[in-house]
């Protein structure tokens, strides 16, 4: 048989995964001239868009409307999309490496990191990531309980998911009834005991990972005055060294905005979020649940590679709470039959090509776009140019006839196996249905979408397509 590309001979390319780095490296492929490309992307729940559906905060509408492009990728004849189907139990890697020449995994990074402290599991202290996906009506854990009476709760980290787990701890009922917050967390949310917000940094304010306008909106919060103390905001040598040198433009507005924010005055909001720098968590404290969490205080400290790290001091401190978040920063988990790298939790690869630990050397035809591929790191748009990259391999190693032989490339072949093993798996029909619902029960109360979190719910809506086509 001729090299794939043909009409007679499609290139048939299997993406694991419907975040946005799957949907810019479908686009990508579907752009690519001069080869016929078919894409299949596959996900393990009924709905597509991934983080931008179960991650981006829900008063964050103009981030999620990104959508649109993705919306625009799957209306490309040469585009399938099987939802309700998991990876590693409905369909493994060798059903995906005997139907298609190239296996592309968008899994994103699926767990929290831990801190490694005593305490970390009471009841009370949470991933963020839970929280996240609570209020965002992932199926998964849309039957987890917040107890949010603690008057104070403490968030940890320094990253955009804390300051949208703060964020969304501070909003008003009004300011959250606009949105498409699940409808199981509106109204804990909305009666939430929660009076003080203290998001701990473990490095000072030059090193932290916010990015501008979600620093600048924590300061504008309808129902929360924020507090910085004054002595938090002078920069120790190295950081300032590193400022003026180095650092980025990102970091230096942060300073500004940090150091405007300790010159405020308090103006009576109900609420308070208190940003702290230079401190660790070193025990979450508590008799079956969380009663208090100790922290120290850091000094920076180069290490070998010129970092400035954050090293802890015998200086220590308790702060009563009921309530912590671990943002520490998302965790890629291992695919079964898929390579992983346990220190980074990526799959092992380079610049996208899956590489084979042992004999290190790419494995035909498999590929890795976003934070599986390179850890959970930077914005959606970032994997747009991460997406190119591994797609520019793929065409790199189509040219090369470097791709997987497929026993069974049709594609009615992979509707026969999906019929088998999982006759319920959701069309991009379904989700038009599943989406069209929501957006129909949003539409009286005035928010973008009233969201389906049960998998059964989820799986009825999408029967709707049946009925319109
Ligand atoms: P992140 O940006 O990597 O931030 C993680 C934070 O946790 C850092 O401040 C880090 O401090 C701190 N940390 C790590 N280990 C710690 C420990 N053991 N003890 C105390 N602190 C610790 O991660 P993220 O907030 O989960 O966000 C993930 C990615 O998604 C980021 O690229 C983020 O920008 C993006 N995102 C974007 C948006 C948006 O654009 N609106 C919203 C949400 C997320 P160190 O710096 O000292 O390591």
């Amino acid at each position: 048989m001729n090299a794939p590309g043909t009409p007679e001979n499609p290139l048939r390319v299997a993406i694991v995964g419907s975040g946005p780095a799957g949907f810019y490296a479908a686009g990508h492929l579907l752009k690519v001239k001069d080869h016929v490309v078919q894409v299949d992307m596959y996900d393990r729940l009924p709905t597509p868009w991934g983080l931008v559906r179960g991650g981006v905060a829900p008063d964050h509408p103009n981030i999620k409307s990104v959508s649109r492009v993705y919306e625009k990728t799957a209306q490309h004849p040469e585009f399938r999309f099987y939802g309700n189907v998991d990876f590693g139990s409905d369909v493994g890697h060798d059903d995906l490496t005997s139907h298609y020449h190239v296996v592309i995994y968008a899994v994103g990074a699926q767990t929290d990191k831990q801190m490694g402290i005593p305490g970390e599991d009471l009841p009370g202290s949470w991933a963020a990531t839970e929280f996240v996906a609570w209020y965002n009506g992932h199926p998964d854990y849309c039957d987890l309980e917040f107890d949010l009476s603690s008057e104070r709760a403490v968030v940890i980290g320094n990253g955009n998911v804390a300051t949208d787990v703060t964020r969304m701890l501070a909003l008003t009922r009004e300011e959250l009834a606009a949105t498409d917050v699940a409808d199981h967390a509106l109204d804990v949310l909305a009666e939430s005991g929660v009076r003080e917000l203290v998001v701990l940094g473990r490095r000072g304010p030059a090193q932290a990972a916010f990015t501008n306008p979600e620093l600048l909106e924590l300061g504008e919060m309808t129902d929360a005055d924020v507090f910085v103390d004054p002595a938090d905001v002078e920069l120790d040598p190295p950081s300032r060294e590193w400022l003026e040198g180095e650092g980025s433009m990102t970091a230096k507005k942060n300073v500004e905005i940090l150091t405007e924010y300790s010159a405020r005055k308090p103006t009576g909001k109900p609420r308070r979020i208190i940003l702290r720098f230079l401190v660790s968590p070193v025990e979450i404290v508590g008799d079956g649940k969380v009663e208090a969490i100790k922290i120290c205080r850091n000094e920076l400290h180069r290490d070998d590679s010129g970092a400035l790290r954050a090293r802890q001091t015998d200086d220590t401190e308790t702060i009563p709470t009921g309530l912590v978040f671990r943002s520490i920063g998302y965790k890629g988990v291992p695919l079964p039959g898929v390579p992983f790298d346990e220190r980074r939790c990526t799959i092992p690869n380079d610049r996208g090509r899956i590489v084979d630990p042992e004999r290190d050397a790419p494995i035909t035809g498999e590929y890795a776009v976003g934070w599986i591929k390179r850890g959970p790191t930077g914005i959606i748009g970032t994997n747009k140019k991460d997406a190119q990259e591994t797609v520019d391999l793929v065409l790199e190693d189509l040219a090369q006839g470097r791709l997987l032989e497929p026993q069974r490339p049709d594609r009615d072949a992979v509707e026969e196996l999906l019929r088998e093993r999982r006759p319920d798996h959701v069309t991009y029909a379904g989700w038009e249905a599943i989406d069209r619902r929501e957006r129909e029960r949003g539409e009286p109360h005035g928010r973008p979408r009233v969201k389906f979190a049960r998998m059964e719910e989820l799986l009825e809506a999408a029967k709707d397509a049946d009925l319109v086509k």
